[in-house]
């Protein structure tokens, strides 16, 4: 534990606020604003150089812009109760989603009756029936987030449809690794096209459910565009940012805590950290957790011409081969640059370790699968350490502990990094947030 006495400037001299929030993302946004409202003078502390966390994008020379992954915003999130004036900067967008599946097809997404069931013929679809009762009678005990996959679609319609594949390529490690609760909250999906009761409700109306909200995207110009108006608001309510800032470490006081930044300490009651728990830990100078590991994302930025070889805007990798995991195209978005498509694929590291390979991988896939057939240029890439949890068995165990270890420091550990949560969209993380600080 790091003690004030390593400190040599005068306690007097140092900013102080009612609350520091440690990392600027959708998490550290909302605590802020909440905060605030409350009437605290909140400083909101961020390694990175801008605000939004890992909602990153990238612009090559040419002009294109891409995203660090497939981010889509709804409008009826409740970050713009925060944040309201976010909406009229979002650009509406009409994606679609499909999916290649094992046999080389791009079909529905998650799943297609006509491709993945009456495509594998009377005899693959006697086998899917019988797996799936097979399943329901005798694997109900459920241990990982295989079982309760297996136990929802049976073996044999899991390998077909190539979903056991992509729960790998999605969680970092093998289906069967996974942890169940996990399988439960974020697989839910399957458990719903899976049932019985909603399968008959399908086939028997015809008509599809009526989106309830807008899809949106990001400015053309990027993130810092979208969320600069939200920055200059919280400021304007008293909120002080302190970006690209070096943070040494946070030590106790009699009266609180003080934050060393590089050259400088700001000191306050109460600390709210939103960045990754080991980065926390070590602010503290506690134990260090083991056993929560992340996925390492890799990002290909490409511009094509030619056919791509399907008409959805963004798709994912359900097939055997392939490291890549989802692709989005862009220019459905934000229209051609150059006369040329530009789209991002996310890869996964593990298989494929540099962005070379990751290339290299894709371009060798796309060809097999007879998609992007034409001139295809990677434009950039980005690597992003800390961009998933893996939950991997006992990992919710392990974060819990740490959490509760930062608690005992005084440090209250929320969002997708800080809670080591599967937090999929700014909505959860809002929800989190807003649950997490008024719990307190
Ligand atoms: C690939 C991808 C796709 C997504 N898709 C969607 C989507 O479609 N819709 C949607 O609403 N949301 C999406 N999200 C956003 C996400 O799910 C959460 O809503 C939100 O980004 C979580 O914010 P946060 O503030 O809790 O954490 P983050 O933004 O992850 O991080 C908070 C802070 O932690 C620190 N930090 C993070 N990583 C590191 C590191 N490696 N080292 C040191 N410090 C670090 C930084 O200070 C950062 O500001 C996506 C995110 C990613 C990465």
């Amino acid at each position: 534990m790091h003690d004030a006495s390593q400190r040599a400037m005068p306690y007097s001299a140092m900013q102080q606020y009612d609350v520091i929030v440690l990392g600027a993302g959708i998490s550290g946004l909302v605590a802020a604003s909440i905060l605030t409202s409350q009437g605290n003078r909140v400083a909101v502390v961020d390694s990175y150089d801008r605000v939004g966390g890992n909602h990153l994008d990238w612009s090559s020379p040419d002009g294109y812009t891409f995203d660090v992954g497939s981010l889509i915003f709804q409008d009826d999130s409740p970050l713009l109760r925060h944040f309201p004036e976010l909406l009229s900067r979002y650009i509406p967008i009409k994606p679609s989603w499909g999916r290649l599946n094992p046999q080389g097809k791009i079909t529905h997404y998650p799943i297609s009756i006509r491709d993945d069931i009456i495509g594998a013929g009377p005899l693959g679809v006697a086998r899917i029936f019988a797996s799936v009762l097979y399943a329901r009678i005798f694997c109900r005990r459920m241990d990982n987030a295989k079982d309760f996959a297996r136990f929802w679609v049976g073996a044999y319609l899991l390998h077909r449809s190539g979903l056991e594949t992509y729960m790998r390529r999605f969680y970092g490690v093998a289906a069967d690794k996974i942890d169940l609760e996990l399988a439960r909250k974020r697989m839910l999906w399957i458990a719903e096209y899976a049932s019985l009761k909603n399968l008959l409700r399908r086939l028997l109306t015809r008509k599809k459910p009526r989106a309830k909200n807008r899809q949106m995207a990001r400015p053309r110009e990027g993130f810092a565009t979208l969320y600069q108006p939200s920055v200059d608001k919280l400021e304007s309510s008293g909120v002080s940012f302190k970006l690209s800032a070096e943070m040494h470490q946070i030590c106790k006081t009699v009266f609180g805590f003080e934050l060393h930044l590089g050259d400088s300490s700001i000191t306050t009651t109460r600390i709210v950290s939103t960045v990754p728990i080991e980065v926390a830990e070590k602010l503290c100078g506690t134990s260090t957790s083991c056993g929560l590991n992340t996925i390492t994302l890799i990002t290909l930025y490409f511009s094509f011409s030619g056919d791509r070889g399907f008409r959805q805007s963004i798709i994912y990798n359900f097939s055997y081969e392939g490291a890549w995991k989802r692709l989005t195209v862009y220019s459905d978005f934000y229209g051609r640059v150059n006369d040329r498509e530009y789209f991002a694929v996310e890869v996964i590291a593990g298989a494929v370790t540099s962005p070379e390979q990751a290339e290299t991988d894709f371009r060798l896939h796309a060809r097999q699968n007879h998609l992007f057939l034409g001139d295809l240029k990677l434009e950039g890439s980005q690597t992003l350490t800390n961009a998933y949890p893996i939950y991997s068995k006992g990992a919710a165990a392990s974060a819990a502990d740490a959490i509760q270890r930062l608690r005992a420091f005084g440090i209250e550990s929320m969002g997708r990094q800080g809670a080591f949560n599967y937090q999929p969209t700014a909505r959860v993380s809002t929800i989190d947030v807003e649950v997490a600080i008024d719990g307190n």
